[in-house]
């Protein structure tokens, strides 16, 4: 191979690398979430602090019960359905339904027992992406078990509702880093003067009033 062949293919390699390390970059750090979504990804935040405060409460009732016995509370659908009405009301109490523009978005969403599939009826690209990483969580557990049940019904309670403290994480790392990176410099974000001013109607000078009064 001549040298200039060789300077060109090392040229192409470098560049090469150069590329692959900047689009993984670009991945890493890809977002579908832009200024007018941070009303949701502040609400899908508090509703998960709301969702992990209950969950706490939960768990910490279930190991006092479990401390006499045996063996750990096993999960059951009706007392997961009971825990997770509590949950639900708690999230209830600090969801910000209505007030956002655009309209709040659902982040319904489900790891599926057998095959583990993950899906969302979640509308908006940015909260689709919150409620499939949410949903990730649920799914690196359901694939560590082999069965036709649903995943949970292989664990404790404790387990189960600790695993939900970790899925609802994700929420909250998703406002943080999305508030640090991609969307530090929306105005709801920084505080700054928003661009578009309201005007209001210019006081009416004395002049003007004396004139009226003498017309
Ligand atoms: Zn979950």
């Amino acid at each position: 191979m001549s040298k200039t062949r060789k300077s060109c293919l090392f040229s192409l390699v470098v560049l090469i690398v150069v590329v692959s390390v900047a689009w993984s970059f670009c991945l890493s750090h890809a977002t579908s979430c832009t200024c007018n979504d941070i009303c949701n990804i502040d609400n899908v935040a508090n509703e998960a602090r709301a969702a992990q405060w209950e969950y706490n409460i939960q768990i910490s009732r279930i190991n006092n019960e479990d401390a006499d016995g045996l063996f750990p509370t096993w999960f059951t659908p009706g007392r997961y359905a009971n825990v997770q009405a509590a949950v639900q009301a708690r999230i209830n109490s600090v969801s910000a339904l209505g007030s956002c523009s655009p309209p709040l978005d659902t982040i319904r969403s489900d790891t599926n027992g057998g095959n583990c599939s993950i899906t969302t009826q979640a509308q908006t690209a940015c909260i689709k992406e919150y409620a499939m990483a949410h949903e990730g969580i649920h799914q690196t557990t359901c694939q560590s078990f082999s069965h036709i049940m649903t995943y949970q019904m292989s664990m404790s309670l404790v387990d189960v509702l600790s695993e939900e403290v970790r899925a609802y994480q994700t929420a909250i790392d998703m406002s943080k880093s999305m508030k640090a990176g991609p969307l530090k410099d929306c105005c709801c974000v920084n505080k700054c003067t928003p661009t578009t001013i309201t005007p209001t109607a210019a006081a009416p000078s004395l002049l003007q009033i004396a004139r009226n009064l003498f017309r």
